[in-house]
């Protein structure tokens, strides 16, 4: 009886003691936050693809902006019309809001032809994330000035593989290692997210097959805090 009370005992100190050392590890969990998100556009951020579009974007297409007011939800290229998913919409509100820190953004998308990658450029000119603020403007928020963090296509610099094009010279234009950046692709043509992993150790890759949802943009932020914690 005594025995089982001594053991008792210090199994409940032995619990006290590994406490905080949980809370010491949850707290870390909630607080490494990448230095840089990375976006695939094209069923990423926005629909459709821009290499099935065969004009120039022409007019915006207004609306409301998940509540903030009215704005440019679309933008029209021919009988289609570029909207953002309503998560990536939401998603980028929290950034411009300041809801995400120090936390940047960059674009690696490889529109697949000269003009797919034009219209893209022309979309992130006109689509809003709130009233009077633009795709781009969210995008380029905390850069200085001339940063080239947003990098469409798939011609020379560029190519079709993001690990060896758009990932080197977002890292050189922005000055953000590879272990400090997440990356979000749907990765339903070529898994971008998979080789991208590979070729540029470090960096945290998220899947978004169905065009981004809230959940994986909260498990792509998980599996960086995670990594972090891990080295
Ligand atoms: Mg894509």
């Amino acid at each position: 009886m005594r025995g089982a009370l001594m053991l008792l005992l210090a199994l409940r100190r032995v619990h006290a003691f590994a406490r905080p050392a949980v809370l010491m590890r949850r707290h870390t969990t909630l607080t490494a936050k990448p230095a840089l998100v990375v976006w695939d556009m094209d069923d990423c951020l926005w629909h459709p693809e821009m290499f099935t579009l065969s004009e120039m974007p022409s007019e915006g297409v207004r609306g409301d902006l998940n509540g903030r007011g009215e704005g440019v939800v679309g933008v029209r290229s021919g009988s289609d019309v570029i909207r953002l998913f309503p998560d990536a919409l939401r998603v980028l509100q929290e950034f411009w809001d300041g809801e995400h820190g120090s936390t940047k953004l960059a674009v690696a998308s490889s529109a697949d032809t000269p003009f797919a990658a034009a219209i893209a450029q022309a979309a992130l000119d006109m689509l809003e994330i709130v009233p009077g603020v633009t795709l781009r403007d969210v995008l380029c928020r905390g850069h200085p000035d001339g940063t080239d963090n947003i990098w469409i296509g798939r011609t020379p610099p560029l190519s079709s593989d993001k690990s060896r094009t758009h990932f080197p010279l977002i890292r050189e234009a922005t000055g953000v290692a590879y272990d400090e950046m997440l990356f979000f692709d749907d990765s339903n043509w070529s898994d971008h997210c998979a080789i991208v992993s590979q070729n540029c150790p470090g960096v945290v890759a998220q899947r978004t097959p169905r065009g981004l949802q809230y959940s994986e943009w909260v498990s792509g932020l998980k599996k960086f805090a995670e990594a972090k914690n891990k080295s």
